[in-house]
């Protein structure tokens, strides 16, 4: 269940690219242990939208809280970053998986899993090696570990992705798409990783065109259009009452 801290708040986020607005005052709000699924269609600023919570790109205007802690703060119109120590203290408690699974090519499954750890948190190995071991047993990927990304399918790779990903112990993570490069025999295990994630109460913001995840694993689902959010519904009502005209025409093509 999701309890009342509030782990994200975005308050009318502003983003243009070469003066072409892509989000247009967007606000949301997450609270802690819930899993929030974006849907919408291609080029509706879903991507920009997790890449503005994580700085890959700034926002232009608006405000950006993390735990309770300004990452972007809005002063007349526009935002305004923290310093950067408070930057990188705020995005030490954010992960973000993509749609290419970007796993160092040149390291063995475990190697990449310890490499963060290692050389950004600068943890001692026999602290993180327990905790990597664990997650790739949880992964079912543990007798993968000493194999290259090469070797493996996509779906184990991106398995690995998350796995990286929480050996960093996030109190969020953001996925874009995760399976969207998978072909579908493959998207099963990797949506299992995460509905085995949701089930332990972790926070996350869900980029995904998998309307059954949505349906069943989300608490609340938003659909973007155009830099907007359209709507806002718990999975239920969304799919099966849905509001607006742009979300029932969306859904109708996807379903
Ligand atoms: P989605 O993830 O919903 O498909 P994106 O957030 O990737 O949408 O893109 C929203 C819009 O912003 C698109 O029109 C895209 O072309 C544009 N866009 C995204 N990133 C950039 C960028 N770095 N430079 C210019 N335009 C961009
Ligand atoms: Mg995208």
């Amino acid at each position: 269940m999701e309890n009342s801290t509030i782990m994200i708040q975005m308050s009318d986020i502003y983003k243009s690219f070469n003066n072409i607005p892509v989000l247009k005052g967007i606000s949301l709000e997450v609270k802690k242990s819930e899993v929030l699924a974006v849907i919408g269609p291609s080029g509706s600023g879903k991507s920009t939208l997790l890449r503005c919570l994580n700085t890959l790109e700034t926002i232009d205007g608006g405000s950006i809280k993390i735990k309770g802690e300004y990452l972007a703060k809005n002063s007349d119109g526009k935002a305004e970053y923290a310093d950067k120590k408070t930057q990188k203290h705020i995005l030490g408690q954010m992960c973000m998986v993509f749609q290419q699974f970007n796993l160092f090519p040149h390291m063995t499954v475990l190697e990449n899993l310890l490499e963060a750890p290692l050389h950004v948190k600068n943890m001692k190995k026999n602290e993180i090696l327990p905790v990597a071991e664990e997650l790739l047993r949880k992964t079912g990927l543990f007798d993968k570990r000493d194999a290259y990304p090469s070797r493996l399918s996509g779906g184990q790779q991106q398995r690995v992705a998350i796995a990286r990903a929480l050996c960093m112990s996030p109190d969020i993570m953001l996925f874009d798409e995760p399976t969207s490069a998978l072909d579908p025999e493959l998207t099963v295990g990797v949506l299992n990783t995460m509905r085995q994630l949701a089930e332990e109460q972790m926070t996350m913001i869900v980029v995904t065109h998998e309307m059954g995840f949505a349906r069943d694993a989300a608490s609340n689902v938003i659909f973007m259009a155009d830099g907007n959010i359209i709507e806002k519904a718990k999975p239920h009502d969304f799919f099966s009452n849905p509001q607006e005209e742009r979300t029932k025409s969306f859904l109708k093509n996807m379903l």
